[in-house]
């Protein structure tokens, strides 16, 4: 047999961490298998349609080397895929259902509906659709339907027997029948609803394995009385657990958690977040943490997914993101850090150096442009910062250093880390001084800060002779 799968996302916005996990495990599971992955785009929910949606998903799934082998854009034998240019093909199979008795026309309004549901509640009891309209005969059926009476199509359920089944993750899956409810296949606007949709399409389009979001794990048995009515293959199914943010609550939109975009607009690298994502409710068996794509497409079984909800842990996908910034080439974190450097307004300063200091210390890429603030505008700052303990200098020792200094900075040239740095040690030994008891002076007089990533000698080159001749001559003014 030859593995099918499909991401099937509701374009409603963003692309959800959640989904992107799904379709990672779905990429993963189906290039192990050397199966085919299809995408469709799921929107026949015409409320729920946000417009970009579909361009965010096709962006997101590009971005992270989740690449489609049939779907919109490169097409295939199985298409459409996105499923409003389908919508046509649903309704006889509904009919067909109707004809069967397995499914029938529903003529009940929505209050009329939420006026029952209201009664069964005030008995105590959970409202599920009571099968009216099944009752109507035929002819009145076919008199409504003349005089245009809207009406959408429920999937009649058996009202005893079971629909349990497997799930590759859940395990066995009890589903007595009478607990299920006559869902809506076809809506009064005419559009499937998804859950048709879906199951009409996924046999079509020949899946073998569904993975998706375990919030559909209890309609499943529902889609399995569909297959089943039009003696269909089930396919295999492979529920995931949901993310969370902790025991509790959901990743939401309101705390800037919950989509890709959010993560990638702080400044995560995007493998960092692929390889975190997969982690989340995915074990390999070892301890091994670290992944590419495709060492993932070679490790990744269905045996390590957990049946327990994946708790998101923004603090240790910080710590991946931190350590795939460590393992950069200098040359791939330039490039990755280029969009920071010109929002911090340092592109044009020595990349090298920039590399050089900043690569050890940035766990995002965000905090770049507040580590290099002080190279753009310097900071207002107290002359008690050329105190130093340690170093046991004042700002009055600081005064005579930075003064002996200030000519032979001055006549500096090259204007480079090693003549620079020679320049001070050679200070330090003539004077006597240690050489913390030089540069610390200096980098405050010319950073005004008392951390920086990197020392004096690299802040000067940064900024140029003349920078750092300007700042130290109003500092010591200021002394
Ligand atoms: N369109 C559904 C969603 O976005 C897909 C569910 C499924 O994969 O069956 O949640």
């Amino acid at each position: 047999m030859t593995v099918r799968t499909r991401f099937a996302p509701s374009p409603t916005g963003f692309m959800h961490l959640g989904g992107l996990r799904t379709a990672l495990y779905t990429y993963l599971f189906t290039k192990k298998q050397g199966g085919t992955f299809i995408l469709r785009i799921e929107d026949t929910d015409l409320e729920r349609f946000v417009p970009g949606a579909t361009e965010i998903i096709y962006d997101t799934l590009r971005d992270c080397g989740v690449l489609w082998d049939e779907g919109p854009d490169v097409g295939g034998d199985f298409g459409p895929y996105i499923q409003s240019q389908r919508k046509e093909l649903y309704l006889p199979y509904a009919k067909r259902l109707v004809e069967q008795g397995d499914a029938y026309y529903c003529f009940c309004t929505k209050e009329e509906i939420e006026e029952r549901r209201a009664q069964a509640q005030a008995r105590g009891e959970t409202f599920k659709y009571d099968k009216h309209c099944l009752h109507l005969s035929k002819e009145e059926v076919q008199r409504r339907l003349d005089a245009g009476q809207p009406y959408v199509i429920r999937q009649n359920v058996p009202l005893t027997g079971n629909s349990d089944f497997d799930d590759l993750v859940f395990g066995h899956i009890q589903a007595p029948n009478e607990t299920l409810d006559d869902m809506v296949l076809i809506k009064q606007d005419g559009m499937p609803t998804y859950n048709f949709a879906n199951v009409v399409d996924d046999h079509l389009m020949g899946i073998t394995h569904v993975i998706r979001g375990m919030e559909y794990l209890s309609s499943t048995p529902k889609y399995n009385l569909l297959y089943k009515a039009f003696g269909w293959e089930i396919p295999q199914y492979i529920h995931l657990t949901t993310v969370m943010k902790d025991q509790h609550q959901k990743l939401s939109k309101r705390n800037g958690d919950a989509y890709y975009s959010d993560f990638i607009e702080k400044g995560y690298l995007k493998e960092a977040l692929v390889n975190y994502i997969v982690l989340l409710g995915w074990n390999p068996g070892d301890d091994r943490e670290f992944f590419t794509l495709e060492e993932l497409k070679q490790a990744f079984d269905v045996s390590g997914l957990s049946k327990s909800p994946a708790i998101f842990d923004v603090n240790k996908l910080r710590w991946f993101n931190a350590e795939y910034i460590r393992r950069m080439s200098p040359e791939a974190f330039n490039r990755a850090a280029l969009p920071w450097y010109e929002k911090a307004g340092v592109a044009a300063m020595n990349q090298d150096i920039l590399q050089r200091i900043l690569q050890p210390r940035v766990e995002l890429f965000s905090e770049l442009p507040a580590m290099v603030d002080f190279l753009t505008a310097m900071p207002e700052f107290d002359n008690s910062l050329y105190a130093h303990k340690k170093m046991k200098t004042t700002p009055e020792s600081a005064k005579e250093t930075l003064l002996g200094l200030q000519p032979l900075l001055e006549a500096q040239d090259p204007w480079t880390e090693e003549g620079v740095h020679d320049l001070l040690i050679g200070y330090a030994q003539k004077t006597g001084l240690k050489n913390g008891q030089v540069m610390w002076p200096l980098r405050v007089a010319i950073t005004g800060k008392p951390v920086t990533p990197g020392g004096a000698v690299e802040a000067a080159v940064l900024l140029g002779k003349q920078e750092t001749l300007a700042r130290l001559a109003r500092s010591l003014e200021r002394l």
